[in-house]
């Protein structure tokens, strides 16, 4: 395991980072809210390809749950996180407080409009507004020259790459590609909800999706093929889809049938305690 410097204020974390920068280093961001599995773990070897020095962030980000979501129940793995980052090369691990981040008398959002309505935008209100304010502010406070996000939280990586061009944020916003199980279903740290049985009944969504992708290309219109997917989910155990939609992937607008552009697949749904979500392109 190689070394790895624990930061927990800004003050800490320019100071590393400066350091650093002394160096002639590049520095690569990948923020995450901890219990950490492979799927996190290949941001980091994203960001190494992309930077010298890889500085990842663990903060579980109360502005981005709802009033009825799992903030409190949210899954603290601190010590085994730390230990994972170290093993894969890390050199920087920042891991504010809440005071840290959002002290006494904190005021501001950061809020993008447009590409944040409709999928998780409507199922989780306020929840983009979070992530964005939070993203923002680890953006500045790290300066990095990069960050990495993974295409696992699509409309999420579109969200901040909008708001980083909009507020001339100098840092390039990187995608990296999801991880799966052997059995398809996308890695999660909301995985670990699921009961054995459950958890069988998982990677459906994704093969569901992989078939309505199959359809979908050649059909005149998705409204059918959609519908049925749809009832596929719950027929295959799942409690309720949130949604389930193909888009645009340059911006994120609904498509009802192929457009000779790149588009996706995205689903939501709920499984027992956990709700699962996944993207998938058509071609
Ligand atoms: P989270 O800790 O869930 O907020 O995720 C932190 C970062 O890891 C986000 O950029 C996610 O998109 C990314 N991520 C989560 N799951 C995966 C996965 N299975 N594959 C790749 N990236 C992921």
């Amino acid at each position: 395991m190689s070394d790895i410097l624990v930061v927990r204020t800004v003050a800490d974390l320019r100071e590393a980072i400066a350091e650093k920068r002394k160096e002639g280093k590049t520095i690569a961001l990948t923020p995450t809210m901890g219990n950490l599995h492979i799927g996190h773990i290949s941001l980091t070897k994203t960001a190494r390809d992309h930077a010298d020095v890889v500085c990842a962030t663990i903060f579980v980000n109360p502005k981005q749950f709802g009033e009825n979501e799992d903030f409190g129940s949210y899954p603290r793995t601190f010590e085994n996180d730390k230990k994972l980052l170290a093993d894969a090369g890390v050199e920087i691990l920042y891991a504010p407080t809440v005071d840290v981040m959002y002290p006494d008398g904190f005021a501001t959002n950061v809020s993008v409009t447009t590409i944040s309505q409709g999928l998780c935008g409507d199922d989780r209100p306020g929840h983009f507004d979070g992530v964005c304010t939070v993203v923002t502010k680890l953006l500045l406070q790290a300066l990095p020259d990069v960050a990495v996000f993974g295409e696992k939280d699509f409309q999420q990586l579109m969200v901040i790459k909008q708001f980083t061009r909009d507020l001339d944020i100098p840092v390039k916003i990187i995608g990296s590609p999801t991880l799966r199980e052997d059995d398809g279903l996308a890695m999660s740290s909301r995985n670990g909800y699921l009961s054995s049985d459950e958890r069988q009944v998982a990677p459906a969504m994704q093969q569901i999706m992989q078939e309505t992708v199959k359809l979908a290309r050649d059909a005149d219109s998705f409204f059918e093929i959609l519908e049925t997917a749809k009832a596929e989910i719950i027929e295959a155990g799942f409690n309720s889809v949130d949604y389930l939609e193909i888009r645009e992937e340059r911006d994120l607008t609904p498509a009802n049938k192929p457009s000779g552009q790149a588009q996706r697949l995205f689903a939501a749904a709920h499984l027992g305690k956990a709700r699962l979500i996944d993207n998938i392109p058509l071609v």
